[in-house]
């Protein structure tokens, strides 16, 4: 199964993919944790990302389709979770381009539908109580990613539509009320 979680930061694909892992045995593909990843080793790759990613920009789709070729043509598995990814039209296109090589085909795209209002009260709180606070979760980064979105990657929206392939969720319920959702999605897919 191939499935892309698709939404705005702070929409909790990170949380939800997760718990895809463990109940379909998917590998989780997000391009942000492997940027994260990229920046921690110091690379030059990651050097030349984190100016980007705390700029809220995206980074160069050349970088990311080589990290997502490279992680799809060597892994062991044919289930995946795209986290993140794609994040514009010509990611959107270039994936179909890799899978059609690979002779994989994607599934199912899930949009998890958040408010604007309430993505920042969520990133604010990531911001100030938890761990995981990104160099990227404050107010001014936040509102550039939230434009990035709405203006590149919903575009690429229309795209699956067409496709039949895109569903959406409503996001602004707690965790296992948007879990249950994606699985009933899903079931009706498997079944199919
Ligand atoms: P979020 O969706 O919560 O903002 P991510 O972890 O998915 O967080 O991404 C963080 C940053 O990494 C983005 O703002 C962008 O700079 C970069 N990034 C991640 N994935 C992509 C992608 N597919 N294309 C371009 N840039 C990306």
């Amino acid at each position: 199964m191939i499935i892309i979680l698709f939404g705005p930061p702070g929409a909790g694909k990170g949380t939800q993919a997760q718990m895809l892992v463990e109940r379909y045995k998917l590998k989780q593909l997000s391009t942000g944790d492997m940027l994260r990843e990229a920046i921690k080793e110091g690379s030059d790759l990651g050097k030349e990302a984190k100016t980007i990613m705390d700029r809220g920009d995206l980074v160069s789709d050349q970088i990311i389709l080589s990290m997502i070729r490279e992680k799809l043509e060597n892994a062991e598995c044919e289930g995946f979770i795209f986290d993140g990814f794609p994040r514009n039209l010509e990611q959107a296109r270039a994936l179909d381009e890799i899978l059609r090589k690979l002779k994989l085909e994607l599934d199912l795209v899930i949009e998890i539908v958040v408010e604007d209002d309430m993505l920042i009260s969520r990133i604010e709180n990531r911001a100030r109580e938890s761990k995981d606070a990104r160099s990227d979760d404050n107010a001014e980064v936040l509102k550039k990613r939230l434009n990035v979105y709405h203006q590149s990657t919903e575009m690429i929206k229309p795209y699956y539509l067409e496709k039949d392939k895109l569903v959406e969720i409503d996001g602004m319920g707690s965790i296992e009320q948007v879990r249950t959702n994606i699985e009933k999605h899903l079931l009706s897919k498997v079944k199919q």
